[in-house]
């Protein structure tokens, strides 16, 4: 043994070649700060050893490296710049001195590579990976950049223009993808990946490979001309700053800093990386994107806890309602292996629940990411039924017909008197609370909510929602398959609307009185997505999510919370829903719709709206964009407040994600807790104490303020 710590081992493979394991205890190698100061210490011996003729760096888990610590990242950022400098030059140096060792280097790549462990690889002279390998730096969607070298070396590796590709947008690269860029020099079969690295580095133990010019390249500028240089950043700059809208500075800060770096030798451009490195860290974009990571830990964790404890064994589904919410789950749980029966009452309704699976499974087909045979299989395992009597073999039930309770609670009675006893029945119900629909129900431990959200297959978060009687053995069975359909479950507590509409409805209320008042809603949702960063404001959103819809969870809202929720007398959704501009469902909402070329629907403006709005609203003016953020925000953040302090959601990451993942709350400002935090309690109260006079959504609780006073943070 020539060297060990606690996460890897160092030992001859061959005579004069050393096999530098990583080995760490937990499931996955990552490299800890304590990793990093063990291999800086373990590589100033292994380089003074002159037995050693070269090195192969191997992994002995499913994956190379995943990366840096995470866990460890948010109190380290909260250092001085200056001193984040000093820390990340310690790490860097650590990727020097593999890359300066006196001997060739090469990494065999066994699984993943990722941010730093992707950056190790890129550190050694050659890379040979299996097949199944992947590497990339995914640094950017946790709002950091590459920050072990990786912006230094992958351009004089793979070029300018790929490095910068690879790196602002985060992606994870297949082996042949790699390979063909030249990130990789050689992809073997997993069971000649040793073989093969020991002798690609006899080679250049014994001269017949230039290990060293191969080495030099990464020492010197980057190969390209100043007018190369010109049109490649150029480029990469604009693309950087269309796709963000300027709110992650972490892409434009690695383009800036390859940039910066193209003519300089490689320590004068580690130099540039590490200063850039530590401006970024510091900012709240960082702490945001971390924390999303680190609150999707905490619900992952919690759910997988949940699941395991599930004695409800779940081999077959069953969805009643082929609709466009029916169809999706039918597909998603088909798609991720759990068959399921689909059940409607029309045989329209199956055929198009049929008809949009297999034109999803196609897609897949069409882009090489699925075989002919394997989307015949999972077109097998959706069985569509009128009949009743198929939904027997069923363990589970998700109920997705009309959101009428008098139909629900039919429909579910109906089905606890057929189904064996003990089937797990649950409602897709988006806002009818769970206790009402139970009281149809003999057994109302046996079900509760699992709100989906549209569209299915793409939308990560499913709210489960616990009745006053659920018990937890339903609570388990449904969070295991809302994992097994490779979904986010959040338990929450029973109210209208649940969690996520029970926020999102205020907001709508915020944005419809400013219209009223006079706001131009086309520049509203402009200010709500340029300035915000919502992914659509919030009339294209309502038209997305069908005035019909809108309407009727208003109402269903408006019972539930008449204090706050009542329903305007003068509302824009109202007029719509009136007039059967349903949004895009029917191709007129706010906006009106047009179907392109490519089959997608664009929005534009429709003179027709703006004049069914007249007789309610007010002549039009301008409102300050931060007076817009406000008047729709303080409503949402409000509800959100008072959902926890009523239990309906347990924790601020719960409450986060759930936003993250059900409506597209701004990655960057982290969710809604993590932006009252970023914002001040204290501050956000005193704006809210502002608009006050507008209504009871704008007036903050006894509990917030008195949080406010305590000077209260969600986020330690
Ligand atoms: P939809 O109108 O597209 O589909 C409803 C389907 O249920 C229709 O095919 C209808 O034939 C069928 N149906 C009616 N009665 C039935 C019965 N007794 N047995 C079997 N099938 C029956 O509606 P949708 O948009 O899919 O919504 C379904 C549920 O999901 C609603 O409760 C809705 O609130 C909820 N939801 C909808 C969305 C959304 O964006 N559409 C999002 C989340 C939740």
């Amino acid at each position: 043994m020539l060297y060990k710590s606690d996460s890897f081992e160092v030992s001859f493979i061959k005579e004069n070649i050393a096999e530098f394991k990583f080995c760490a205890t937990a499931s996955v190698n990552t490299l800890s700060q304590q990793t990093l100061s063990d291999c800086a210490t373990a590589l100033k011996q292994l380089a003074a050893n002159t037995d050693i003729k070269g090195m192969i760096f191997t992994s002995d888990k499913e994956h190379f490296i995943i990366g840096a610590d995470v866990f460890e990242f948010l109190p380290i950022f909260t250092r001085s710049e200056a001193e984040l400098v000093t820390w990340i030059k310690e790490a860097t140096d650590v990727f020097d001195a593999i890359e300066d060792l006196p001997f060739p280097t090469l990494s065999a790549v066994n699984g993943l590579a990722l941010g730093g462990g992707c950056e190790w690889v890129l550190a050694t002279d050659y890379r040979v990976a299996s097949e199944t390998a992947q590497m990339g730096l995914p640094e950017v969607t946790l709002g950091i950049m590459p920050g072990f070298g990786g912006t230094v070396r992958l351009p004089r590796i793979i070029g300018a223009d790929n490095a910068m590709m690879w790196i602002t947008s985060g992606s994870t690269n297949r082996a042949a993808d790699a390979l063909k860029v030249g990130a990789f020099d050689a992809v073997v079969s997993a069971d000649k990946l040793i073989e093969s690295s020991v002798s690609t580095l006899e080679l250049a133990i014994a001269g017949k490979l230039d290990w060293q010019a191969k080495r030099n390249v990464k020492l010197q500028p980057l190969k390209l001309n100043r007018v190369e240089q010109g049109m490649s950043f150029a480029m990469a700059e604009g693309m950087v700053m269309a796709k963000t809208k300027g709110h992650y500075p972490a892409p434009v800060m690695a383009v800036k800093t390859i940039k910066a770096a193209a003519n300089c030798t490689r320590d004068e451009a580690m130099a540039i990386e590490n200063a850039n490195f530590a401006k970024l860290a510091g900012t709240p974009e960082v702490a945001a994107q971390i924390g999303i990571f680190l609150a999707d830990q905490y619900i992952k964790g919690k759910s997988r806890k949940l699941a395991k404890q599930s004695d409800v064994e779940i081999k077959q589904a069953a969805v009643l309602g082929a609709g466009i919410m029916g169809g999706g789950i039918a597909y998603q749980s088909a798609y991720k292996g759990t068959p399921i029966i689909m059940k409607d009452i029309q045989q329209d309704a199956l055929d198009l629940g049929m008809g949009e699976a297999s034109k999803l499974l196609g897609q897949k087909v069409k882009r090489g990411h699925m075989s002919m045979e394997k989307m015949l299989g999972t077109l097998s395992k959706i069985k569509p039924t009128l009949n009743d009597s198929d939904l027997q073999s069923a363990d589970i039930i998700v109920e997705a017909v009309v959101e009428n309770p008098k139909v629900k609670q039919a429909v579910l009675a109906e089905l606890e008197k057929t189904m064996p006893e003990g089937t797990v029945l649950t409602s897709n119900t988006s806002t009818i609370c769970i206790d009402l629909l139970a009281e149809a129900l003999d057994k109302p431990e046996n079900f509760c909510g699992m709100h989906f959200f549209n569209p299915v297959p793409k939308m990560p978060l499913v709210e489960i929602i616990r009745g006053a009687k659920t018990s937890d053995k339903t609570i388990n069975a449904v969070v295991d398959y809302a994992l097994k359909l490779g979904k986010s479950p959040i338990v929450v507590n029973d109210c209208p609307g649940f969690f996520v509409n029970r926020v999102l409805f205020p907001y709508f209320a915020g944005f419809s009185k400013l219209v009223v008042e006079g706001a131009n809603f086309a520049k509203v949702d402009k200010v709500m997505e340029n300035v915000f960063g919502w992914p659509m404001g919030p009339a294209y959103l309502l038209d997305v999510v069908g005035i019909d819809t809108a309407f009727h969870c208003t109402g269903v809202m408006a019972d539930g919370f008449p204090e706050r929720m009542a329903r305007a007398d003068k509302d824009p959704v109202t007029i719509f829903a009136n007039e059967k501009r349903f949004g895009q469902k029917n191709k007129a909402g706010f906006y009106k719709y047009e179907t392109d070329r490519r089959g997608r629907l664009k929005k534009s403006h429709d003179e027709t709206a703006i004049e069914l709005l007249k007789p309610i609203t007010e002549a039009e003016k301008a409102f300050d964009k931060q007076e817009i953020i406000d008047r729709c925000m303080i409503p949402m953040l409000n509800e959100v407040l008072l959902c926890l302090q009523e239990g309906i959601v347990a924790s601020p990451q719960e409450a986060d994600m759930a936003l993250v993942y059900g409506v597209g709350f701004p990655p960057f400002r982290g969710g809604a807790f993590r932006y009252l935090d970023q914002t001040g309690l204290a501050n956000f109260v005193a704006t809210a104490d502002k608009y006050a006079h507008l209504g009871a959504i704008y007036q903050v609780s006894e509990q917030t303020r008195q949080w406010a006073e305590e000077g209260r943070v969600f986020y330690k």
